[in-house]
């Protein structure tokens, strides 16, 4: 599905991602996880399309990517979530699922094109908003939704054109404990045969929503595993708990 080839960045003098290498499976719920500065966002951006990667290489479905848009990507089938909203507060939920299902740009960033016909649009996109809880919420305009709400409203935003693949970029980042535990369920709850790529500073929160897990630290490949084994290395134990 995706194949993340000895990827490295660097910004000036500062070599955000370095070498990192990583395969996701059909069906496969991968982690990455990390301290502030480990370089997830980089690395997302680059497995995104949002920034060039200085080494490596990206493939998605067989192809190399590597220099590819983010539309041209979307339209492959990559579904993804911005760590900075992407909503328009003033219109309804339902209005800016409806946009994103029509593959229009919403504040300049592009979604995958509908696989379906367009007079199809309403109805993935109630399908959509049903597949994260928030059928009952979309005549309400975005913002009288809460944050997590709100956060719900993208993944729908991202599963509307029916993705191949679903990047998922710190998700819970800002959100509450009771916010988190909805999102974790919602996640859970996606289609087990889409694979998901989640970046995600919360630990817990990616080691149970899981298959395998890859943590990283000053932009370097730390570990690789099961959540078990990650929750159980030394070095990851370190990072987290602040020792190094
Ligand atoms: P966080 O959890 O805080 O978002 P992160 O793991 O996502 O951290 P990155 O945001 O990828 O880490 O940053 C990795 C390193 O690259 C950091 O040292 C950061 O300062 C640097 N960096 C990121 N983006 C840029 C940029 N556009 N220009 C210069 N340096 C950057």
């Amino acid at each position: 599905m995706l194949v993340i080839d000895d990827l490295g960045k660097r910004y000036g003098g500062v070599q955000a991602v370095d070498g990192i290498s990583l395969v996701l499976e059909p069906g496969e719920r991968f982690g990455v996880i990390g301290p502030n500065g480990a370089g997830k966002t980089t690395l997302f951006k680059m497995i995104a399309g949002d920034v060039p990667p200085t080494a490596g290489a990206v493939h998605l479905f067989g192809k190399d990517v590597t220099t590819m848009s983010t539309a041209r990507r979307a339209r492959m089938g990559v579904g993804r979530t911005f760590q900075i909203s992407n909503l328009f507060r003033d219109m309804t939920v339902f209005d800016n699922v409806r946009v994103a299902a029509r593959g229009g740009t919403s504040k300049a960033r592009v979604f995958w094109m509908p696989q379906r016909a367009k007079d199809d649009v309403s109805e993935r996109s109630i399908e959509a908003l049903e597949s994260v809880g928030l059928a009952d919420r979309r005549n309400l305009t975005v913002a009288n939704l809460s944050h997590g709400e709100q956060r719900q409203l993208e993944i729908a935003m991202a599963l509307v054109g029916e993705p191949s693949i679903l990047l998922l970029d710190e998700p819970a980042a800002g959100l509450s404990a009771v916010e988190r535990a909805t999102l974790k369920s919602l996640i859970e709850n996606l289609p087990r045969t889409l694979p998901i790529l989640l970046i995600e500073h919360d630990m817990t929160l990616a080691l149970g929503l899981t298959d395998r897990v890859m943590c990283m630290e000053n932009g370097r490949h730390v570990v690789t595993g099961t959540p078990a084994e990650v929750r159980d290395n030394e070095t990851v134990r370190e990072i987290y708990l602040g020792r190094r």
